[in-house]
Order: C-alpha cells, then structure tokens, then sequence
C-alpha cells in the first residue's frame, strides 16, 4: 500500500512516497482504510525534527475511514464501522493502525472528509475554550491565527460561550474569514501591534485569556496582552518554540498564569475523549459549528501541502486523500 515516510529529518524534500506492507493491528488495535488524512503543524514537527521520532517513519496521526481488522481483544468495534482518531501509527497511508480505545466512532451525519477536518484541531480548540481557560459570556480573548485550523475553531467556539474575541491574522482574506467565523475584532499582525488593538479592545485593561499557537514570533507582544492575573495559553509553534524565559517576567507583566497545554492531556480517558468528539460531532450536525477545508491534496502531495501550511498559505483545514 502507498505510505508517505521519512528515513531522516528534515524539510518537506524528505517525505517519500513508498510501498509498504498493509499492517496487522496488535492486540487492542484496529486497522482502517484511510479515506481521509488531517494535515497537522505536528506532522511538521515530526518530519523536521522539532519533536522526535523513531525512523524510518510513517507521517500523520489524524485520519477517518472505514475499519477493515481489529486486534486481539477489540470488542468495541468491529470491520466496517466508519471511525477517527487523531493518534493513528501513521495516518498518511491507505491503511492505518490505531489503538482501539483512541480511535471514535464517526456519525452518518458527519463524512469522513469533515470526520479527518476537525478531529485534532476541534478537539484542541474545545479543550482550550472549555477546560483550560473555561470562558463565560463577557470575557475577552485573544486569538491568533484566527483562520488557521485551530484558530476558526476557536473563534467558533468561544463566540458560542458568549466571550468576545480580538483575532489576528497574515492578511485581508483571513481577516474576512476571521469575523465571518465570529470575531468582534480583527489585526492584521503583520503590520500592526496586536498587543495595543488587544489593549484596546479590552478598554485599556488587556485581554483575559490569550490563545497562542504562533509562539516564538507573538510571545513578547502575547505578555504585553494581557490583563492582570490574565491568562496565556501557549498552545502552539507555528513561528518556532518560544525561548527559555525567566518566570518573574510573569510578575512583572501582572502577576499572569502560563500554561503549556496539549491535547493528549485533554483526552486521557475514552470517556473524555468521546465526550470531546461526540459534542463536536453534535454541533457540526446541529450547524452551531462549521468546518472549513481550505485545501484538499492526494496524499502523494504530501510534500505541498507541508510546503503550504509551513508558508501560511492555508486557511482552515487540510486533507490529504489516499
Ligand atoms: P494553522 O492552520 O493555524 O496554521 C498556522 C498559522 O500560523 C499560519 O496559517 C499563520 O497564520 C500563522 N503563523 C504565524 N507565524 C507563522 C510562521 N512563522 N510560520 C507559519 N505559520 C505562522 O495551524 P494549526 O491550527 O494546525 O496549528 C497551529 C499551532 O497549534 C501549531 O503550532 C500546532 O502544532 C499547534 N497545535 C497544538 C495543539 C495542542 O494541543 N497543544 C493541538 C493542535 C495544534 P497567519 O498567516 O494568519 O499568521
């Protein structure tokens, strides 16, 4: 079966389109045909060495599709139930494996195009909005990369729990997506200072909870935010990790709270991560939360569609189709 690997770290020159043996689900596994691949900043990670791997490696953790074995023990699912899992050993393939007690079941309502979209990125922006920083109607937050994967989401998500929400964004036509998603306000960061339209967003007091996926590059300015005793969620890299820094900055800036959240935490039980994906599941089907797939590629143009996402030249969510 077609898989797309890297045998050594790297840029997207790395990924390889190979033929490898179809794999046997172990003991609690279940095997699946992949009928649609999520494209994640994490899949960068791992191809590039930022966050480790064993190698020779099969890219991708999130994918939905139809279950074709299951393992030794697997009672809960059997072939032919239609699936997802944002923990797949290695989504960008025809097939794929995943421990039973990570993958969900997929409702007829929901296709396995929009099953692979929001999985990993719905599940994140649920877990900030509602858990990490659980918003009410009135708070103010901030979000950057408002029409990312992630960052649409979110926008959804916390308009729907009555906060109001400065987003920022690369350029004009992720702004348009940006409020059309739910923003009350809008920065273009890249030639503005987000930090002043945050402040003044919030009436000069700062924001009370900043979402950042950006890190490096928003870190300063995502401090500068925030009210005091505010919180910064650094959720994310897409500029690259942010550096080292001295906890009395914290003090300094307004005695904040940091958190360094990621969803494997979020989803640590079955039960947690079913309720997780069945509410998403629900208000997809309900219309309460819409999911953009901003590109779709054959999975044979992985490399493309890492290129894309790495030069911010996506909007939403990425497929890849087997
Ligand atoms: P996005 O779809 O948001 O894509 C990244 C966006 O970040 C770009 O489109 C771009 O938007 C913005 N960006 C700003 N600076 C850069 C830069 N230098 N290079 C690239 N992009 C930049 O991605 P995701 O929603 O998939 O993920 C966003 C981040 O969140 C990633 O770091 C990812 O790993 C992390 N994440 C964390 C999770 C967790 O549980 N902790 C779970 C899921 C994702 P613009 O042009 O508008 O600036």
């Amino acid at each position: 079966m077609l898989a797309i690997r890297i045998h050594e770290t790297g840029g997207a020159e790395k990924l390889r389109a190979e033929d490898i043996p179809v794999p046997s689900p172990r003991a609690g596994e279940i095997r699946f045909r992949v009928e649609a691949v999520g494209v994640n900043f994490i899949d960068t990670y791992h191809r590039s060495g930022l966050y480790k791997v064993e190698l020779p490696h099969t890219l991708g953790q999130e994918a939905a599709g139809v279950v074709t074995a299951v393992g030794a023990g697997v009672t809960e699912l059997r072939p032919g139930d239609r699936v997802a899992t944002a923990r797949a050993n290695g989504a960008y393939a025809a097939e794929t494996t995943v421990p039973a007690a990570l993958a969900v079941r997929v409702p007829d309502s929901v296709s396995s195009a929009l099953a692979a979209a929001v999985l990993l990125q719905g599940m994140t922006a649920h877990y900030l909005a509602g858990d990490t920083f659980p918003l009410k109607a009135g708070d103010t937050a901030l979000v950057h990369a408002g029409a990312g994967g992630v960052g649409l989401l979110l926008i959804q998500i916390a308009k729907s729990r009555g906060a109001r929400i400065i987003a920022t964004v690369g350029n004009e036509e992720k702004a348009a997506l940006a409020r059309d998603a739910g923003a009350d306000a809008v920065c273009l960061y890249t030639r503005e200072n987000f930090a002043e339209a945050a402040r003044a967003f919030s009436n000069g007091r700062g924001v009370d909870v900043a979402y950042d996926s950006v890190g490096r590059d928003t870190f300063e300015g995502t401090l500068n935010s925030l009210r005091p005793r505010g919180m910064f969620v650094s959720y994310g890299n897409a500029s690259g990790p942010v550096p080292p820094f001295a906890p009395l900055v914290l003090s300094q800036k307004g005695s904040l709270f940091f958190t360094r959240p990621t969803l494997a935490h979020y989803t640590q039980t079955p039960a947690e991560l079913n309720a997780r994906a069945g509410e998403l599941f629900d208000w997809m089907s309900s219309g309460r939360l819409r999911v953009r797939i901003g590109a779709t590629y054959p999975l044979s143009a992985a490399a493309e569609a890492h290129r894309a996402l790495e030069g911010r030249a996506t909007t939403g969510k990425v497929l890849l189709i087997p």
